[in-house]
């Protein structure tokens, strides 16, 4: 059988609530998973798991990770049940040799907040891998590149961040701070030229650029996304929208 390709999708998250709260935003995500090619296993990169080295989930069935603070209860009771696949692991060890499997983590709610809406049946097998911390910006996308074969054997490969994020100047209002709508702007349009090496190397894109990627986790499943993807697929926008002042939720599909 001939696997369909499936696209390559970054969601900005934004807040854990979008799991399960009613909006424009997890509705988007909720219709983008029912217009897409159903894929056979999601391989999903959140910017929530970080390790010296890169690792990937192992276990059969992975434990739901409440990592955060702060949340109403409801949050801390979801479960998102879906089973882990070891027919993906072993072919991301093909593909990432020295790739360490890990029992102990599970889905973070990188992970979870987004398919919550976007596959609430959780019956997709989800594989998670981490940000290595010794990897710089162009490593993050080569290994995106590696793992691009996936996508032609109807892996859904899911970067989940956010373009813009800085929670340090986060606020509780709606209105965005003009350095965060420029940086996402910008971004946008080198996506739109698919220019690559202008969002991988952010050396010399001034304050704007600065404050909007910061500490950078939030920056980097992006990075997986482009290198998973052909400059000449088609590339769709969504949620093109900044939040609580420093938070862009755009989301893009390729392909
Ligand atoms: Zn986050």
């Amino acid at each position: 059988m001939i696997n369909q390709r499936i696209p390559a999708i970054f969601i900005g998250h934004g807040s854990p609530l979008n799991a399960i709260e009613e909006n424009e935003f997890n509705r988007t995500w909720h219709h983008i998973g029912q217009t897409i090619p159903k894929p056979k296993a999601i391989l999903s990169i959140s910017s929530h798991w970080q390790t010296k080295k890169t690792a990937i989930t192992g276990d059969h069935h992975p434990q739901t990770i409440h990592d955060f603070w702060g949340f109403p209860q409801e949050l801390f009771a979801v479960e998102y049940r879906a089973p882990g696949s070891l027919d993906l692991v072993e072919r991301i060890k093909e593909i990432i040799p020295d790739v360490d499997v890990d029992l102990k983590w599970g889905l973070d709610h990188g992970t979870w907040s987004v398919l919550t809406p976007m596959y609430p049946a959780a019956n997709i097998p989800v594989v998670q891998l981490s940000l290595g911390q010794t990897l710089d910006f162009p490593a993050h996308y080569a290994l995106g590149k590696a793992l691009r074969p996936l996508r032609d054997e109807g892996i859904l490969i899911l970067g989940s961040g956010n373009i813009v994020h800085n929670l340090r100047e986060a606020v509780f209002r709606d209105a965005a701070f003009d350095w965060a709508v420029e940086y996402d702007e910008m971004v946008k349009q080198w996506l739109l030229k698919r220019d690559d090496q202008m969002i991988i190397t952010l050396n010399g894109h001034g304050k704007s650029a600065m404050l909007s990627v910061n500490s950078g986790e939030h920056y980097m499943p992006l990075l997986y996304v482009l290198g998973a993807s052909e400059p000449d697929e088609p590339l769709e926008f969504y949620c093109e929208k900044v939040t609580q002042g420093s938070i862009s939720m755009r989301c893009l599909k390729i392909g």
